[in-house]
């Protein structure tokens, strides 16, 4: 049966290169019906950060993926934090030192000793890498090395073999930057005689101008929190994500958890660097938002009208909302849209102006104002106003249109029409007709 692990360092907050780790992780399981656990390899003592641990099992759970063992849930190969298995790894430590395969060293002059792995003379270490194929590595290039430093705790090339053999992990999937550390982990699979995992080693991720993603690279938002605070919906980014080292065997690329979890081969994950496209992040996650009914577009924005201080009416909420769905890449964009189309100054831009100058708008203009003013403003009668006012000045087409846009938005293109009028209300518009009809009668530009 598979068994795979995320073995994540409760360092800091969850980043895309760990979140593709899990995910790809979580998909391998899936795919061949085997189990996914989570570890925390806490034993870097100082870089713990306080809430880490759960910052990363939070956001994987938002992103859509279950485990079958970790900390929280627990397992029959338990505990699942390193710090928690001292003893075992103590245990094991000793049984090296007892072989002769490694050695004590004292500090100064101090009673604790660190253990460090003695490393063969002359071999080669050869492992097939699920992406990369055969990688070979000579015992040379590897310093006797520690396994357990003189506070007792281990070191992580010595404690992950321990973990993966106990947990009966069968294959490890993880980022490009542990390729040189498979041959210590070799080492101590050989020493104690266990069967070694099969290794996948991912490839790199990197940004526009093809280097490696830094956490400090200011351009590319890169926590999974910060994507979810700026209204990325999980499946998308899961989607995307997965996407970054992996190719589907079919020519389509949105495709759903389950989807992803049918098709996920480890065949096709990719030796080349994958490029982070910010681009297709916001195609796919477009292409999300656009899937949803327009109740649930609503509720998914309604947290970023709130926190900007948006308040309305229900049915002016979802008439807007609805209307402005098509163009929302994600979902704090509905604030700015707001701003831009309900909340800035009522100005004609100067291409605005050419056109009503370019013919005889002032009659339908006035008309649109008395038919407006008499209708009771619901959609319906808003759109049979400007129909009527239409017919009574004789403007059709985009003579018809355009006009009424300019004289109530401002603009020359925007969203819907009357749904436009409508959002605004009766008072800004009639006043907004009235400025322009002051511009077209010359009285001021
Ligand atoms: N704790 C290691 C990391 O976060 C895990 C590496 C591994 O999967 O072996 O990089």
């Amino acid at each position: 049966m598979v068994r795979v692990r995320y073995a994540p360092s409760p360092t800091g907050l969850l980043h895309i290169g760990n979140a593709r780790t899990a995910i790809f992780n979580y998909l391998f399981a899936r795919h061949h019906g085997g189990k996914f656990i989570i570890r925390i390899e806490d034993t870097d003592v100082e870089r713990n950060v306080e809430g880490g641990e759960k910052s990363q099992l939070d956001n994987l759970s938002w992103l859509g993926i279950d485990w079958d063992e970790s900390p929280d849930k627990g397992g029959p190969y338990g505990p699942y934090r390193q710090l928690e298995r001292l003893d075992l790894y103590k245990k094991y430590a000793d049984m090296l030192l007892e072989k002769g395969l490694a050695y004590k060293e004292y500090r100064d002059d101090s009673e604790n000793y660190g253990i460090r792995f003695k490393v063969p003379k002359k071999k080669t270490y050869e492992f097939d890498d699920l992406v990369r194929g055969k990688l070979t590595f000579q015992s040379e290039e590897v310093e006797d090395w520690i396994i357990v430093k003189d506070n007792g705790i281990p070191t992580y090339n010595f404690a992950v073999v321990i973990d993966d053999h106990f947990m009966k992990i069968t294959h490890v999937l993880r980022g490009e930057e542990h390729i040189t550390n498979t041959p210590k982990q070799i080492m101590v699979y050989e020493a104690f005689g266990w069967d070694v995992p099969l290794f996948g080693h991912m490839t790199l991720i990197v940004n526009e101008e093809k280097k490696k993603l830094s956490k400090r690279d200011k351009n590319i938002v890169q926590f999974i929190s910060q994507y979810k605070d700026l209204g990325y919906l999980p499946e998308a980014l899961l989607n995307f994500i997965t996407l970054l080292g992996w190719s589907p065997p079919i020519n389509e690329e949105i495709l759903s958890k389950e989807e992803l979890i049918k098709l996920f081969d480890s065949n096709r994950l990719t030796k080349a660097p994958s490029m982070f496209d910010k681009d297709k992040l916001t195609f796919i996650n477009h292409t999300y938002i656009k899937k949803m009914s327009e109740e649930e577009f609503l509720e998914f924005v309604r947290p970023f009208l709130e926190n900007a201080g948006i308040k309305k009416e229900e049915d002016w909420l979802l008439k807007f909302s609805s209307m402005l769905q098509d163009r929302c890449s994600y979902g704090a964009q509905i604030v700015d849209l707001y701003n831009e189309f309900f909340k800035k100054e009522f100005k004609l831009t100067e291409e605005a102006l050419d056109f009503l100058k370019q013919d005889e708008f002032t009659l339908l203009i006035e008309t649109l104002k008395k038919n407006l003013s008499k209708s009771d403003f619901s959609l319906e009668k808003i759109s049979e106003a400007i129909k009527k006012s239409g017919q009574e000045a004789e403007k059709k087409g985009k003579n018809l249109y355009m006009p009424v846009r300019i004289a109530t938005t401002g603009l020359l293109h925007g969203p819907e029409l009357a749904k436009m009028i409508y959002l605004l209300g009766k008072e800004t518009v009639i006043k907004r007709i009235d400025k322009i009809l002051e511009i077209l009668e010359g009285k001021k530009i």
